[in-house]
């Protein structure tokens, strides 16, 4: 994948406007379990990763990538299973993860998600408003198909306010969405009602469903596990607290960035939530709670 500039990321993510080309990113599946994939996209950017559950009950899909991409996704979808999708989980609002709801509507799926996302949802100008929730929920929901209790349960104000994780809870497998970036700082989306005290506690709900054995699909990055997911949020809660320490010495922002107080955690830094946007985000939450 070629470098682009944090404020083009910034836009693809949160407005779900694409860069990457149809023809050049596809999904890479992997099947965890017989008829439940994670899906991952390859030779670009085709959006947060998707969670896939087939059989003969029904077709339930988490997420489904940016809104140009919204063909090749049904295509490769339509590879797995030849039923058409019965429901969407969003996990949350942003375009790389709900983009394409508007795709799987007119097929005739049902999407599911938090309350808070469908009202963001409503008022973004960008989104096909075809692809709205028809079904909210406020703390939780339970799927039962196909031998699966699929759990999915709200994070209250962690990537963004109407964050959701779901739980496959025969088969140990959770689909975080973006409360779980794997190996890299988060993006935790302020401005969408998201906080880092939020996130962290979000994490650490999902890590309370998780054990040695459980395999987690993060929003973004490789399948995890509870490991990887504890070292994020282990992560997160250090440099909370090396950035409180200087905003309780009543240091200003630039003086916080100055004295670059996660220096420790530069190889968490990628093109979009780089060491000084990461001590940014945490110093403004702090600041504004
Ligand atoms: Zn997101």
């Amino acid at each position: 994948m070629k470098k682009i500039s944090l404020l083009t990321i910034l836009a693809m993510v949160v407005s779900g406007a694409a860069l990457a080309q149809e023809g050049e990113v596809s999904w890479k599946s992997t099947e965890l379990e017989p008829g439940l994939y994670m899906l991952e996209g390859v030779g670009g950017f085709a959006g947060g990763n998707l969670g896939l559950l087939t059989g003969d009950d029904g077709i339930v899909l988490i997420d489904n990538g940016l809104s140009n991409l919204a063909a090749m996704t049904v295509a490769s979808i339509e590879k797995l299973t030849s039923d058409p999708v019965n429901f969407v989980i969003n996990t949350h609002a942003h375009g790389d993860h709900a983009g394409a709801n508007a795709a799987f509507t007119k097929t005739g799926a049902t999407v599911v998600a938090h309350d808070n996302l469908r009202r963001a949802l409503l008022a973004d100008k960008e989104f096909d408003q075809r692809g709205i929730p028809e079904l909210t929920f406020n703390d939780s929901v339970s799927f039962h198909l196909n031998g699966h209790t699929a759990y999915v349960f709200h994070l209250p104000s962690a990537h963004t306010d109407g964050d959701a994780a779901i739980k496959f809870t025969e088969v140990n497998v959770i689909h975080g969405g973006d409360v779980f970036f794997n190996k890299v700082y988060p993006f935790i989306d302020l401005d969408g009602g998201g906080s880092v005290d939020g996130f962290i506690a979000g994490q650490q709900a999902i890590l309370a469903k998780a054990d040695d054995n459980t395999r987690i699909i993060p929003g973004h990055g490789p399948l995890a596990n509870k490991a990887d997911l504890q070292s994020a949020v282990n992560m997160l809660i250090d440099a909370r607290s090396r950035v409180k320490a200087l905003v309780d010495a009543g240091k200003s922002k630039d003086e916080v960035l100055t004295a670059n107080p996660l220096s420790a955690y530069e190889n968490w830094s990628w093109d979009f939530i780089t060491t000084e946007v990461m001590t940014n985000t945490i110093y403004r939450s702090l600041t504004t709670e």
